[in-house]
């Protein structure tokens, strides 16, 4: 027992003499702010401060040590980084800043395969690019018509890498190719623009993705992502939309779990974990948000099976974070299963993220066409489209298939009853 003690007290004397050890090193670069991210051994104690002329910033870390890894090349805010011991066991890092910069920092616990990390983030202080104006970006294409806005999210990014394929794929990087393909095809589309909430490897809270989109007004929110499952045979496409409290199924709750996640891993601070999803949430009874969400997503997983196999035949629902934007409508695209190796081969084939991202693409255009937004180019120029019946139809059916209302479809064809003859073609309307 006495030994056990003595041990036990040495054990904690060599813990304090090693203090922090400082074993990766990473910067991500964003387009707002650049982040440093610090594995540590365990929770730091450090002071930031700034330095002018030429502009830096000083990190001391408490009984710090580095020796074992390497400081990272510059990118970003910051040009560069050089370590140092000032005195009293004190591990310096200095930041050699390209322009000056606002610290913030914070501790993050353990997640995933992440022991703590300790995270600074730099933000421009003289904001030298105003924010983006995306109307002024989006010019009328004719009279006061304007472009649809289709926001697409690239999932995880920077030190969220998302799922792993077996031979090593990386969920962050074959979603922003396959985003980066739709964005490119939504851009050539008569009418439509793209807006990417992430277009480069660093990552954004659930709550900023969102907020993106609805700060750009967009008609619709595509979240792109190619996640594992435990089980490798598990294979094809899914669509889902926001269920605050319920799940399709087990699996779709799991997905969302792992997906919600994602903040932990990618890094936000506490206070940027506000309360104003509670809010959000109260907001989401809109159900023509929903309706809207549910039409789209519906499409999409339409297409995406006329491309390949779907997982599910419908399209599923379960509480994912990023989903939760009161008013525009959303849906997570899992355009694959990373951990199934066919499929995880198929999903670094350029070849193949441009096909998904098209069949992505004609389910928008086949939602924004029957549904097109007032005011929009396409609600000016959407196509009367036509159906011809088939033997076995029913207007009913027909109605469904087109997602228009019965009542919609006898007006638009001047018909009293519901009698339909094999050949006839119908005027399918434009539903708003
Ligand atoms: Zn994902």
């Amino acid at each position: 027992m006495r030994v056990a003690l003595i041990l036990l007290m040495l054990l904690t004397q060599t813990g304090l003499a090693a203090g922090v050890e400082v074993r990766g090193v990473r910067v991500w670069a964003g387009p707002e702010y650049t982040r440093a991210v610090f594995d540590v051994s365990a929770k730091a104690d450090y002071k930031l401060f700034s330095l002018e002329g030429p502009d830096r910033l000083v990190l001391d870390i408490d009984k710090g040590d580095i020796t074992k890894v390497a400081l990272p090349a510059g990118t970003g805010l910051v040009k560069g980084m050089r370590s140092g011991r000032p005195g009293d066991g004190q591990l310096r890092l200095v930041f050699d800043l390209s322009e000056k910069a606002r610290a913030k920092s914070f501790l993050l616990a353990p997640a995933e395969n992440y022991g703590h990390r300790l995270v600074v983030d730099l933000y421009p202080e003289l904001s030298s690019k105003p924010a983006p104006v995306l109307r002024a970006d989006n010019p009328p294409d004719s009279k006061d018509l304007r472009k649809v806005i289709v926001a697409i999210d690239a999932g995880h990014g920077g030190e969220d890498p998302g799922a792993l394929g077996a031979s090593g794929t990386r969920e962050k990087d074959v979603v922003l190719a396959i985003s980066r393909a739709l964005a490119k095809q939504v851009n050539a589309e008569p009418g439509m623009q793209a807006l990417l909430i992430r277009d480069g490897d660093y990552y954004v809270a659930h709550r900023q993705r969102f907020m993106k989109a609805r700060e750009a007004k967009a008609d619709i929110f595509i979240s792109i992502h190619a996640d594992a499952f435990h089980k490798q045979t598990a294979n094809g496409s899914s669509v889902f939309i926001l269920s605050p409290t319920t799940a399709s199924n087990e699996a779709a709750s799991w997905l969302a779990e792992r997906e919600n996640r994602s903040d932990l891993v990618g890094g936000v601070s506490l206070d940027s974990r506000d309360d104003t999803l509670a809010a959000v949430l109260l907001d989401l009874s809109q159900g023509a948000t929903m309706e809207a969400s549910s039409e789209a997503a519906g499409r999409v997983h339409a297409s995406l099976k006329r491309l390949g196999k779907t997982h599910k035949n419908q399209v599923e629902k379960a509480n994912f974070y990023v989903l939760r934007s009161p008013d525009v409508p959303s849906m997570l695209v899992e355009t694959a299963f990373i951990s199934n190796p066919t499929e995880e081969r198929r999903l670094k084939d350029p070849k193949h993220q441009q096909a998904l991202a098209s069949a992505i693409l004609d389910g928008v255009r086949d939602y924004f066409h029957s549904r097109p937004p007032p005011g929009t180019w396409i609600a000016a120029h959407a196509q009367p489209r036509s159906h011809i019946v088939s033997s076995g139809e029913t207007l009913s059916a027909i109605a469904e298939q087109h997602r228009v209302s019965l009542e919609s479809l006898r007006q638009a064809n001047a018909k009293r009853g519901d009698v339909v003859k094999v050949g006839e073609v119908l005027r399918i309307p434009t539903s708003s």
